[in-house]
């Protein structure tokens, strides 16, 4: 008998046709490799013997050694279905297996003989049945596996089946199978080898040798996603990209004019933007850094190397307000340096978008600010060196290519610089990042106080409204940020507010609304200037909300959470959400991050009723808590990654291309730090697993 390999084609094996290859594809199941990577999903234990008696006491299935106590009898029940049955008893009772339309079991069943049978033991007309179980001959000499795998399947397959083509398949499986991870490497970490990792996995002899399996597989699952990531990372970095001469002068000059010194965190990250992009190769490198942390200025110095060397800068952002936060800021910031400012949104009126445009292509603007507009089709640059994003998780890679690709550069790549706006748990990181360099903005702008956070109910609704009179008579502003537009809104299609938290939707309980909520405060509240925003409203319409409320003409602003994102009015100090049991974590740590801002004192206070005790805790680590990544640590935890993954790579509630097998982000941490830190290795080069390990 031949060995097959790993790659062969499933034809290889006995038994396996075309229509059979068929029914298997349909699992994704092609080659020899694929079916023995066809895990099961469960094992019965069929080690642990039940007695009789209590296996009839229990609903479970059991295993349970029986001797047959007479020949089978069959008989015709109805036309077409025939049962056998036979007694079969052990040391504490007796009771009738039967099988239907089986002609087998007379051959097999004989008085005295002894199998392991696994089954449920269900009670008919008095009577104690056990109905088609399983069975396996027990013979001298002859020892049974205790576990048996249960795989998942697809139209056409059985149990039996499958678990005769992978027994079959590991029988003639190549003995001199190819390592993917190198023998140093499996010592190290305890691993075993793929060889004996996958015999253990179906056919384990232990829960302790299933687990050493798991343990194999999850790691060459991690390490394989690293090499992809890391190669993927290599490839780019082969790349040229323009040398940017990064002088200290345009730092000072662009540092000095900012109404405020920069902190040392602040000045480091720079330092390593501008290493990257004095090096002739594309720069790919995520700032990281809590909210209000200040990762704007690290960008707009950026910006400002690559425009003193001639080259345009494009800034592309989530959302059509935090564009035109950002242009009005860095347009502040630029004042009468002589570098153009440009605005490319969806909103413009056609004429304003050409000329816009025109400006792009003719070089006439040095650093564009747009959302997805500045990667429509009309959008090409004359020469634009660097491309910064800010964003809410991460654009995909497609979108941040062809914004490259119309970079004018003639192959060269551009560089690219990123801002992630949420503080992700390390594993995550690598997971999202891990094809690029980070640089931590580890350290707070001074002054910044700690924003207050309770948790309240309905009770207290009172009191919170008496509060926001309060802060509106002092001059302050306050938020409210709601789950749902309006009241009349279909449940499913919100602002991705309506699922529970384990991101199911949900029907039933009234959320709060904004529109329903700025009316009713309107109401009770003559004398407050109240607002509200959220993302049915035309561009304009929000925008004037929103410079409404950030030049001080509104006293609370109610909104869902379109204004998550970036937005930034120092004198807003409260920070009211409501329903606040169907957020994530980090999402509430954003929009907290809202208020504090400024040199007043700041609250932040959820309102939640009866949120149930899992989503209690979560909000109470938010009260307990400013550390933005110990609460994405918990988030991740409670939640999944879901909240994470940006929504083109699946997002909250299908996290495709970030669900493995069996490894999981929470858990295998530790294999995932070392997964890349191998992969870096085999790659060449370094992973910058290190540089996350110290960051987070
Ligand atoms: P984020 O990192 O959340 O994007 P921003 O860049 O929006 O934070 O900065 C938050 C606020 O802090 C802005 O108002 C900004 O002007 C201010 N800021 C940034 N750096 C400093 C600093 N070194 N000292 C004082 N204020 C700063
Ligand atoms: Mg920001």
């Amino acid at each position: 008998m031949g060995y097959v390999k790993y790659d062969d084609r499933l034809s290889v094996l006995p038994g396996v046709g075309e229509k059979r290859a068929s029914e298997l594809a349909a699992l994704h199941i092609f080659t020899v490799g694929d079916l023995l990577c066809h895990f099961p999903r469960a094992y019965q234990d069929r080690g642990q013997i039940t007695r009789l008696v209590d296996a009839a006491a229990t609903e479970e299935r059991c295993a349970m050694l029986l001797t047959v106590g007479a020949e089978p009898t069959s008989a015709e029940i109805r036309r077409g279905m025939t049962i056998a049955r036979f007694p079969a008893f052990d040391e504490s009772g007796r009771i009738t297996v039967q099988f239907f339309n089986n002609k087998f079991v007379k051959s097999i069943f004989h008085v005295g003989g002894i199998f392991r049978f696994y089954g449920k033991i269900e009670k008919f007309r008095g009577r104690f049945v056990l109905t088609s179980p399983e069975y396996e001959a027990v013979s001298p000499g002859k020892t049974l596996p205790d576990y048996f795998a249960v795989y998942p399947l697809a139209k056409g397959l059985t149990q039996k089946l499958m678990q005769k083509l992978i027994a079959g398949a590991l029988e003639m499986l190549d003995p001199n199978l190819p390592e993917p991870i190198c023998d140093d490497y499996r010592k190290r970490l305890g691993l075993c080898g793929r060889r004996e990792a996958l015999f253990a996995i179906h056919r384990p002899g232990s829960p302790q040798e299933l687990e050493k399996a798991r343990n194999y597989f999850i790691f060459e699952e991690l390490y394989t996603f690293a090499l992809g990531v890391l190669g993927e990372k290599r490839q780019r970095a082969d790349r040229s990209a323009p040398v940017i001469a990064c002088e200290k002068k345009v730092m000072d000059g662009f540092l000095s004019r900012l109404p405020f010194a920069p902190t040392g965190a602040q000045r480091r990250v720079i330092g390593e933007i501008a290493a990257d992009m004095r090096s002739g190769r594309p720069m790919n490198r995520m700032i990281c850094g809590d909210v209000g942390c200040g990762k704007t200025v690290c960008a707009a110095a950026a910006a400002a190397f690559a425009v003193a060397d001639g080259y345009q800068c494009a800034m592309m952002v989530p959302t059509e307000i935090l564009a035109r936060q950002h242009f009005d800021d860095l347009s502040e910031m630029f004042e009468g340096t002589g570098v153009r400012v440009s605005l490319l949104v969806g909103s413009l009126t056609p004429a304003k978008k050409k000329q816009v445009q025109k400006q792009i292509a003719a070089g006439e603007t040095d650093l564009v600010i747009g959302t997805h507009a500045l990667i429509s089709d009309n959008v090409a640059f004359k020469k634009c060196g660097l491309v910064i994003t800010d964003e809410q998780h991460r654009f995909g890679l497609a979108q941040r290519e062809s914004l490259a690709a119309k970079s004018g550069l003639d192959g060269m790549l551009a560089h690219v610089l990123a801002m992630s706006a949420t503080p992700i748990p390390r594993s995550l990181a690598l997971v999202l990042y891990g094809d690029m360099s980070l640089s931590a903005v580890d350290e707070m702008p001074p002054g910044r106080q700690k924003v207050s956070t309770f948790l309240v109910d309905e009770s207290y609704r009172e009191r919170m409204e008496g509060f926001i009179s309060k802060q509106a008579k002092e001059g302050r502003q306050t938020y409210i940020v709601c789950p749902s537009i309006d009241d009349e809104e279909d449940e499913e299609d919100g602002d991705g507010g309506l699922v529970d938290i384990f991101g199911r939707p949900v029907g039933g309980k009234k959320l709060r609304s904004a529109v329903g909520y700025a009316a009713d405060l309107a109401a009770a509240h003559p004398g407050l200037a109240v607002g509200c925003l959220h993302g049915r409203m035309k561009a304009a319409e929000k925008d004037k909300v929103m410079s409404d409320f950030a030049e001080g003409r509104l006293d609370v602003l109610v909104s869902t959470t379109v204004i998550e994102v970036g937005v930034n009015v120092p004198n807003a100090t409260l920070m009211i959400v409501e329903n606040a049991e169907r957020f994530g974590l980090s999402g509430l740590h954003q929009l907290r991050g809202r208020v504090g801002r400024g040199k007043y004192k700041s609250w932040c206070i959820l309102v939640s009723d009866d949120p149930g005790e899992e989503a209690k805790e979560r909000l109470e680590t938010l009260c307990k808590t400013n550390d933005g990544f110990a609460i994405a640590e918990t988030d991740l935890k409670m939640r999944g990654p879901g909240d994470f993954i940006p929504a083109e790579l699946g997002g909250r509630r299908q996290s495709g291309q970030l669900r493995f097998r069996l490894a999981n982000l929470c858990d295998n941490t530790d294999m995932l730090l070392a997964a890349f830190s191998l992969a870096g290795e085999t790659v060449g080069g370094s992973s910058d697993s290190e540089n996350i390990f110290q960051i987070m």
